[in-house]
């Protein structure tokens, strides 16, 4: 018996909200979005064929919203809902709640989510299905001096986690019984926070594993098959950073006694659909951790290797059809990897980071690459949710060639606006290490210094892009000013612009702490640079998008240069260098045109308003506070002034140059 899915409503934002409605469209069903109050622009919403406003930008107040979300569904005629991952997929009380309403829920049913909802009382549960378990306690009874005793029986290290737990939050080390004690507190304190659970349960710890999951599914029909394995033990902070299918020296016959555990473990709590059981393993040895009842963020590997689509199994069997494969029907053929590009800073210990997008470019031509995003260049990157920028995925006949790809699509990625891990993706996937697959979840930390090797200075040839850049758009800007024949045009005024008056053009630059002084004569076909170190013969060709077809002492390299403020991005030849263009004409024009305005310095929640229309103020007094990342930005005062209006109220969200409010000069 089949039920039919006609319209089926994403309850999730990003990237697995476009690659669901993706396979959702391609079966010919009616895509319904939700979106926040910060998502009313994003790509989800634009890529629906119908979007419902769910409420504020706090996840909590919209995409956890079970009656918000449920009530969307009603207007929209949904009759199913895929959660994606994240927010409300793991919630047994959303999956009995879209019952009740009568819709179907993409995944499987409350009580399979409620039985591995506990890591504890999942493992109490795989015991008896004889699924194999890290050595460890994981009982109700939650007495500091019993969980010293079992911690001393496991043996040190020992691993705490929240039993609730997720997102490696409530994960504690210990490596000697003396830093037992607040550990636990610790632990406990941070589970509580969470997940409003302190319970833990404690675990030997591994101290060379590696992370291997199997992708199972189930139907309605009492079939139940794994997709083979990924390995995701390229991680940071228990976090996972790379992944890859199949696992590097997976035998035929582990493979199949792995699957057959997650099978056993599946069929343990009566699945269906798609789930992930996530194992630890040393040497030949394999234990269970968890398991994910959801779509995995990592399953595009494993839908290159198989050549399926993970979310069309999901709809055929939410509408109650059987598995579309048998175990023995099931492709496994070449390699894959995924990488996840975040907004975050690597320089700073991975601070993840917000504000605009001003440029992006996402290797979709790359040679054998998928890519799978959320958001697009000019889109804001949200104190609110998942700092994610996309998803790179890499096929190929085998695991060098994926690799080899994987490196070439990095190469090709740029991001300019906000700082992300794709220098230190690219050095994983390029390490040699990594080649010879040297995995286990240590990597990142034994390879740190390779992996993170700090700014590199300012080289000569990124150096002389940049100046080329300038010189090239001025030039072209300066033509179309003549072609215009406007008058007034700033660039017509340049100085250096007209050959006849003089023949060289100074440029200054900054870089870091550092100030570089390039004069660029006029010579024949192009420029003589003079940079700190060198000469430099540069000539080239510039593009609309900034592309640089250059010549620099003779040798051809296509580069390309992306503004964005005072700010110079050269991306070449796979690297990627920031550096800043200091124009005295446009500092001045910047600093007139921003003066007595008052301007968020980035997007962020207004915490505070201290001053309310018509008062007075003096310079230096605190106005609006906006917060962001956890941090507190205080707008103040520049000069005396009397406050015309408030345009924001505690709570509100604004973007980074929006206004907040206006200063009048005193009477
Ligand atoms: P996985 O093993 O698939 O990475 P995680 O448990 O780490 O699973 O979480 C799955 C993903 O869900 C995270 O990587 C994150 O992108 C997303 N996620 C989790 N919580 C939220 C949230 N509150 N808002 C948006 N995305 C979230
Ligand atoms: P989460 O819910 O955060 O995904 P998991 O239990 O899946 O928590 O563990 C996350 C990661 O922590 C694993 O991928 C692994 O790197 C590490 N980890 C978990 N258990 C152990 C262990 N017993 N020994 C060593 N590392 C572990
Ligand atoms: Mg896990």
């Amino acid at each position: 018996m089949t039920r039919p899915i006609r319209t089926l409503l994403i309850a999730n934002r990003g990237e697995i909200a476009v690659r669901v409605m993706r396979t959702a469209r391609a079966m010919g069903l009616k895509t319904v979005a939700v979106y926040s109050e910060a998502d009313a622009h994003a790509l989800h919403v634009e890529r629906a064929d119908e979007a419902y406003p769910i409420g504020r930008a706090p996840a909590r107040e919209s995409y956890l919203r079970i009656d918000a979300i449920l009530e969307a569904a009603r207007k929209a005629g949904a009759d199913a809902i895929h959660p994606g991952y994240g927010l409300l997929s793991e919630n047994a009380d959303f999956a009995e709640a879209c019952a009740q309403a009568g819709i179907v829920f993409v995944g499987p049913p409350a009580s399979a989510i409620r039985a591995m909802g506990s890591k504890s009382a999942a493992k109490s549960l795989m015991e008896k299905a004889g699924v194999p378990l890290v050595p460890g306690y994981h009982g109700e009874d939650q007495d500091p001096a019993l969980l010293a005793r079992e911690a001393a029986r496991i043996g040190y290290p020992v691993l705490i986690k929240a039993s609730a737990g997720g997102g490696g939050k409530g994960m504690k080390v210990v490596r000697t019984s003396d830093e037992l004690a607040d550990a636990l507190a610790s632990a406990q304190r941070e589970a509580k926070n969470a997940f409003g659970d302190d319970r833990v349960l404690v675990e030997k710890y591994l101290t060379k594993p590696r992370h291997i999951e199997v992708q199972v599914f189930a139907d309605a029909h009492g079939n139940c098959v794994y997709l083979h394995e990924r390995d995701c033990s390229i991680q940071r902070r228990h976090q996972k950073v790379v992944e890859e299918a199949p696992a590097p020296g997976m035998s035929a016959e582990r493979r199949a006694r792995m699957g057959k555990a997650a099978v056993d473990a599946a069929k343990a709590v009566g699945y269906v659909g798609a789930g992930t059981v996530e194992f630890i393993s040393e040497g030949d040895d394999f234990f269970f951790m968890e398991m994910n009842t959801r779509l995995q963020v990592e399953h595009p590997v494993t839908e290159a290797i198989t050549g399926q689509d993970l979310v069309e199994w999901q709809l055929r069997v939410a509408k109650g059809e059987p598995l579309p494969l048998a175990q023995a029907e099931i492709p496994l053929r070449g390699h894959a990897f995924e990488v996840r590009l975040y907004a975050e800073d690597p320089e700073r210990d991975f601070l993840p980071q917000v504000g605009r997008l001003d440029h992006l470019l996402l290797p979709t031509d790359s040679p054998g690459a998928r890519v799978d995003s959320g958001v697009r260049a000019g889109d804001a990157v949200s104190i609110h949710y998942d700092p994610m920028i996309a998803k790179i995925i890499t096929y190929g006949a085998d695991r060098a060639e994926a690799a080899g790809r994987m490196a070439a699509a990095l190469a090709r990625t740029e991001v300019v606006g906000l700082p992300t891990n794709r220098t230190f993706l690219h050095a994983i996937v390029t390490h040699p290490a990594f080649a010879s697959a040297e995995l286990d979840t240590g990597f990142i930390e034994r390879y740190r210094a390779d992996l993170l090797p700090g700014p590199a200075p300012l080289g000569t040839r990124d150096l002389a892009l940049a100046s080329l850049f300038l010189l090239l758009d001025e030039a072209r800007a300066a033509s179309a000013a003549a072609d215009a024949a406007d008058p007034f045009s700033p660039w017509g005024l340049a100085p250096g612009w007209r050959l006849n008056r003089s023949a060289f053009v100074d440029l200054t630059f900054a870089a870091g702490t550092q100030r570089i002084a390039v004069r660029a004569h006029y010579v024949s076909g192009g420029f003589r640079l003079d940079l700190p170190e060198s000469s430099v013969q540069a000539e080239g060709l510039m593009a609309d998008d900034g592309t640089l077809e250059a010549r620099l002492d003779g040798v051809r390299m296509r580069a390309r240069v992306v503004r964005a403020g005072q700010r110079l991005t050269v991306f070449a030849a796979g690297s990627e260098t920031s550096l800043d263009h200091i124009d005295p004409r446009l500092a001045s024009i910047e600093a007139t045109g921003t003066a007595g305005r008052l301007v968020a310095p980035m997007p962020g929640t207004i915490t505070r308003v201290a001053v309310g229309a018509g008062e007075r103020v003096k310079k230096g007094d605190a106005l609006v506070v906006v917060e962001a990342m956890k941090m507190e930005h205080t707008v103040a005062a520049p000069r005396d002034g009397i406050v015309a209006s408030v345009r924001f109220a505690i709570g509100d969200l604004v973007d980074e140059g929006a206004e907040l409010l206006v200063l009048e000069d005193l009477p």
